[in-house]
């Protein structure tokens, strides 16, 4: 679907340049609009047609689902383009853990409560899962109730997994008015599951494995029903037929996006945890460490391929680490530099003293560095230069990092009335300016490490 500009909004808009929107022309309104920098019901001008029209023309190419209520909300889908590189990609992929209903009470207990705790930071974010993919696992229609019941005091979203309508709707009464995700949809069940979904107002997910045909009109046969909020999952092929699971996911996101076919413009669901549920030999522990392995190979393939939501059985912090560090670079704006503020920092027990180390603005580097002096407890300032964004090579070539701008930010900053010293450590990169540095600065320079985990060893030894 080719972008909406902002001439294509602005003839849809009244056109009066009130600026009861808060901007200074309906152009500018517009402009706004289209970059997705602000909402629709800003302009009160618009009639109720009016504002359908522009609500229609911006709705992005893969539909928004809502899962979760309050603080449990999660949305996926949004994503108008199929490379990452062309703009960029909105809503990061939902992670769901399965949990099944026929754990003893304290070991669902156990299992919640881990898959809650789970969170590591990484560039200044805390990486978390989203959600607990509930399964009716012991086919009994009352535990499994009773299961989403206890859910409801979880902090995450919850999933009901059963092709079982009797059973989706005894765990709907329990936990119906968090808006859980149904799953879901087959053949055999939809017209009862479409009620259910209607009735509590809960996003659906379509299950067709590798039948695109089939996915289209049981799409199609949902909408009829005047179901809205669809998932689609076109199977998660596990074994040698993986490269027919990656195939579905691409064809699905490419009908969206370049097709505008309405039956496919909806977020895509994939389960890497059917490498475990699908082999139970769950007493061979080699066994279960490569397909941990496997699971995170395809859980990192899906996120690249399109999967807005994706179910894992592993709990493993070994396993989590690269699927969620994977998920926040890929849902990294590409448009905008990753970069921290400018300034100085503090660590430890600071005094007049205190060693200044010179670092840059790009957020992978400055969170790095930031890393490494907090676990070697380091005491110094951190000086950030800005760089735009940009690491200390990168910067150096580009002309950001030069001793005039060490000097602004000396002068910036302010740092000479906090400390005795005039003594400064750069990076190990920026060899070549300290000459350059000292000139512009009239500080002494000491060429620090080259790799930022040396340098708390490096701060103990020279000062
Ligand atoms: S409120 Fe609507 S009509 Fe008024 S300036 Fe903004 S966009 Fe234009």
């Amino acid at each position: 679907m080719a972008k909406v500009t902002a001439m294509d909004v602005y003839k849809l808009l009244p056109q009066t340049n009130c600026e009861k929107c808060g901007e200074a022309s309906c152009m500018a309104f517009a402009t706004k609009l289209s970059d997705k920098d602000a909402d629709i019901s800003s302009c009160t001008e618009l009639s109720d047609e009016g504002f359908k029209k522009l609500d229609d023309l911006l709705a992005p190419s893969v539909k928004e689902v809502t899962i979760g209520k309050g603080e449990k909300t999660r949305v996926i889908g949004g994503d108008e383009v199929l490379y990452r590189y062309e703009e960029s990609y909105y809503n990061q992929t939902i992670i769901a853990i399965d949990v099944a209903d026929d754990l003893d009470e304290l070991e669902f207990e156990r299992k919640v409560k881990k898959i809650e705790d789970i969170a590591f930071e990484r560039t200044g974010d805390v990486l978390k899962l989203d959600a607990i993919a509930l399964r009716n696992k012991s086919n009994d229609v009352e535990r499994f109730a009773n299961c989403a019941k206890k859910l409801k005091s979880s902090k995450y979203p919850v999933f009901l997994i059963t092709l079982n309508p009797v059973a989706m709707e005894a765990a709907l009464n329990e936990i119906g008015d968090e808006r859980p995700l149904m799953y879901a949809v087959t053949e055999a069940n939809i017209d009862e599951m479409a009620n259910l979904a209607v009735k509590y107002q809960c996003p659906i997910t379509v299950f067709s494995p590798d039948d695109l045909e089939k996915m289209k009109d049981m799409v199609f046969t949902l909408k009829s029903l005047g179901v809205e909020d669809i998932v689609m999952d076109p199977g998660t092929l596990t074994g040698e037929a993986i490269g027919d699971t990656i195939d579905n996911f691409v064809m699905s996101r490419r009908l969206a996006i370049e097709e505008n076919d309405e039956n496919f413009r909806y977020p895509l669901l994939g389960v890497p945890a059917l490498v475990k549920l699908n082999n139970k030999d769950e007493n061979n522990q080699d066994d279960e460490v490569k397909k941990s392995i496997m699971e995170a190979t395809i859980a990192s393939m899906l996120i690249n391929k399109y999967a807005d939501i994706i179910i894992l059985k592993g709990t493993e912090i070994w396993e989590l680490i690269p699927i969620l560090t994977l998920r926040q670079s890929v849902y990294t704006d590409p448009r905008w530099p990753q970069e921290v503020d400018s300034g100085i920092y503090e660590f430890g027990e600071i005094d007049k003293d205190s060693p200044v180390i010179l670092t840059t603005n790009f957020s992978l580097t400055y969170y790095t560095v930031e890393g490494d002096l907090k676990s070697g407890n380091a005491t110094c300032y951190l000086l950030v230069l800005n760089t735009v964004g940009r690491a200390v090579d990168v910067a150096i070539a580009g002309g950001q990092f030069d001793g005039k701008a060490v000097a602004d930010l000396i002068k910036d900053t302010q740092i000479e009335n906090k400390i005795n010293t005039r003594k400064m450590v750069i990076p190990g990169l920026a060899a070549p300016l300290s000459g350059e540095i000292e000139d512009e600065t009239g500080w002494d320079v000491m060429v620090g490490p080259r790799d930022s985990s040396a340098v708390a060893e490096f701060i103990a030894e020279k000062f």
